[in-house]
């Protein structure tokens, strides 16, 4: 699960839970209002953003495939990587609750986390959340937020059985094609799990994260991709 505060998610949670129904009761639609215009002034203005200079439209996404589902703004931070940061780290995260709770809770802007990818267990299915050119807040670390790209798979760390293979495969893909982009190399140095972050206070995505069946596939899908470009 992503956060970017070292604190305990489920501490997190459970004391953000009375302001967040509270919020959904009383200040909602000036909440939204205020998000949307400043979403419109950010689209209008992006060249005047010190240090970013890239082109940026609506519903872009950085892997062929991938479902764009913006995150809260809250949840990350604008930059313009690799540009200002050098991105040599994909983090792996496990969800601990549902994709659709997870995409709801990327959303909150009272979250304080979001990842850039997450990945659906039925089916594999990709939602990007977050542009990778952006620091998003999912390792717990903001050296870790800045130089790495986040994926949180949909599933339970100490239920093997929602770890599927549709979306280990599905995932290998994605960070195959990451690894490719930023010449990342595809081993257990660069691809990590939240857990090995420096300070990380989570355990996902735990002891049934099968690494070596993941590590193959990643390199049997980034022998594809070189396949395909040649
Ligand atoms: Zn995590």
């Amino acid at each position: 699960m992503a956060d970017e505060q070292s604190g305990d998610g489920k501490q997190q949670r459970s004391g953000r839970g009375i302001s967040r129904r509270g919020l959904l009761i009383g200040g909602a639609v000036t909440v939204g209002a205020g998000a949307t215009l400043f979403h419109e002034e950010l689209g209008r203005l992006w060249w005047r953003v010190p240090g970013i200079d890239k082109q940026r439209n609506d519903g872009d996404v950085d892997h062929a495939g991938a479902q764009w589902i913006a995150a809260s703004e809250a949840n990350l931070r604008y930059a313009d990587r690799p540009a200002d940061f050098t991105v040599d780290r994909v983090v792996i995260h496990v969800t601990e609750g549902s994709y659709a709770t997870a995409v709801r809770v990327f959303r909150d802007p009272l979250h304080a986390a979001a990842a850039h990818y997450l990945i659906r267990g039925k089916d594999g299915h990709i939602a990007q959340m977050a542009r990778e050119l952006d620091v998003a807040f999912h390792a717990g670390n903001r050296s870790y937020n800045e130089r790495s790209i986040g994926i949180e798979h949909e599933g339970f760390v100490d239920k093997p059985e929602t770890l599927t293979d549709v979306m280990y495969r599905s995932s290998a893909r994605l960070t195959a094609d990451i690894c490719a982009r930023y010449e990342i190399p595809v081993d257990r140095k660069h691809i990590i799990g939240h857990n090995e972050v420096p300070d990380a206070t989570h355990t996902d995505p735990g002891p049934h994260w099968d690494w070596d069946k993941y590590i193959r596939l990643v390199r049997a899908a980034a022998k594809d991709g070189a396949k395909d470009k040649a």
